[in-house]
């Protein structure tokens, strides 16, 4: 049995207590997670903060991204270790997490790296109200210790989202991973090490929330700021406790995103994108799409073309052949998709396909599968429409107008992400204008390019972080007037 032990001040660091780590492609117990508690979160701030003051807070901007490009360049000569292990802890499809989560996993320190050595700073020169000059400039710091509570869904990617920018900006971190995926943040304690990077610049430390690790790092005062990616409500608890000493959040929340399918949409692509945006990583993506709007004339052919393709989907662990569609993270997960699909049905949703469990055999019996699920005429008031799944299932409806559609679209809660699908450039940027979102694809979707900036409105975050705009949270900007 694989020991998942926290990395504290350069050490891999053991607690007793720990919990079961399970595949959930077939539900076996892979390992056991040490239980970080306040004690080891003490040592990790301390450690942490005791590195911005050793080698690496007096390290150049050029050794530090050297330092992180060596990151990068172990993680991908350590490529396969970091693909076992994310697929034994996600259970999702080898191509995927091949093509995606590690290869991003390993850029998003080569792209931070690259930013901070090519970050513009402002100067003014200025004639002072005794007729004298002077000269102002802005220096970047780094913000300090940076809390970093990650989800489950991309674990090694969207943790190297936020560790690659506080890095190369100069912070140290302690990284909580999801407990259900505790596997490729501690793998990056062994990548640390090798490279050099300074002892307590790097930490992880494993657990839950409320009342375990999650909640001792947010709360500990010295952490100076926190970046989170999960739920909303989990976003808000985190924000009261960093209300206490006032400091900076970056949250990327949930969502609950519309794709929008016009008549003139080229048709092929458009049901490939939504397909995609519905059941990618078995529909666990922030970016997902759990609401479709489809233009009446070409409603139910597109209906029709979903329904083939989600059907024509087949289901199982990593190593599935033709595998398009892996399991959800755990029970509980599975329940709560589930429970969606009884409301659905009781609700009298019209079930296109799916709305249930698949009878799976071998070694994925015990794996936490649900069908691919396609629904349509249920109201907008439907919780099934209104709150966030994170499964492998949307929702259909007809409109007739483009504002119907901008409306329809915005009805929303949350504002994280829209895909809109057709061949008319007006239309195209008359919607995008209005959708009330952080990030609107045309004619794609999960296209990224990481100097952008990424965030969500309204429910779905504060702030943006990709490209420089990381380094509006991830530093302190310093104004330095002098009077020449
Ligand atoms: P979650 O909010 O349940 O958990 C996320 C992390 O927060 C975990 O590490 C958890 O242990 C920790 N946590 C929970 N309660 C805490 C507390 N009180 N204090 C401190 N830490 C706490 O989310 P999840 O189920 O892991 O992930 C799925 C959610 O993440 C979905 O809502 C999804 O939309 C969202 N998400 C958003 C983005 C984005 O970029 N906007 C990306 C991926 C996932």
């Amino acid at each position: 049995m694989k020991p998942f032990h926290n990395f504290i001040n350069g050490a891999f660091v053991a607690t007793g207590k720990t919990y079961d780590n399970r595949n959930p492609a077939t539900n076996a117990v892979i390992g056991q997670v040490h239980e970080a508690g306040q004690a080891e979160v003490d040592a990790a701030v301390a450690a942490a903060r005791a590195a911005l003051k050793g080698e690496w807070g007096r390290m150049s901007v050029v050794a530090r991204a050297r330092m992180l490009h060596a990151v990068a360049n172990e993680i991908d000569r350590r490529f396969d270790d970091f693909l076992a292990a994310e697929l034994a802890d996600t259970g999702k499809p080898r191509a995927l997490a091949a093509h995606i989560d590690i290869p991003r996993g390993a850029d998003n320190f080569r792209i931070f790296a690259d930013i901070v050595k090519n970050v513009p700073t402002e100067s003014f020169r200025m004639t002072t109200p005794d007729g004298g000059t002077a000269v102002s400039y802005a220096v970047r710091s780094p913000l300090g210790v940076v809390g970093v509570i990650c989800p489950w869904n991309l674990p090694l990617l969207l943790m190297t989202w936020k560790v690659g920018p506080a890095l190369a900006c100069g912070n140290t971190v302690i990284v909580k991973p999801s407990e259900e995926t505790p596997a490729t943040a501690t793998l990056l304690g062994e990548v640390m090490n090798a490279v050099g990077v300074p002892k307590g610049v790097y930490q992880v430390l494993h657990g839950f929330g409320p009342g375990s690790a999650g909640e001792f790092i947010t709360r500990h005062p010295g952490v100076n700021g926190i970046t989170f990616t999960g739920e909303t409500r989990t976003g808000e608890a985190i924000m009261a406790a960093a209300a206490k000493g006032v400091r900076p959040v970056s949250f990327e929340l949930g969502g609950k995103n519309a794709g929008v399918v016009f008549a003139d949409a080229d048709f092929d692509q458009a049901v490939a994108g939504i397909m995609r945006s519905a059941f990618e990583n078995c529909g666990q993506v922030c970016l997902g799409t759990e609401r479709v709007y489809v233009q009446r004339p070409i409603f139910d052919q597109f209906v029709a073309a979903l329904k083939a393709k989600a059907e024509a989907l087949t289901l199982g662990g990593p190593d599935m052949p033709g595998v398009g569609l892996g399991p959800l993270i755990s029970k509980e997960h599975k329940a709560k998709v589930l429970s969606y699909y009884a409301k659905a049905k009781a609700e009298g949703a019209t079930v296109v396909t799916g709305g249930g469990e698949p009878v799976m055999s071998g070694e994925w019996a015990g794996g936490h599968f649900v069908q691919p699920t396609l629904w349509t005429g249920l109201p907008e008031s439907s919780a099934v429409i209104r709150e966030e799944i994170f499964g492998p299932c949307c929702h259909i409806a007809p409109f007739d107008t483009e504002e119907q559609a901008i409306a329809l679209a915005n009805a929303t809660d949350y504002g994280l992400a829209t895909t809109i699908w057709t061949q008319n450039l007006g239309c195209a940027h008359r919607v995008a204008a209005a959708i009330e979102v952080g990030l609107c694809w045309v004619n794609s979707w999960f296209l990224r390019d990481l100097r952008t900036a990424f965030g969500g409105a309204k429910a779905s975050g504060i702030g943006r972080e990709g490209g420089v705009h990381s380094l509006e949270f991830y530093t302190e900007l310093r104004n330095v007037m002098i009077k020449l």
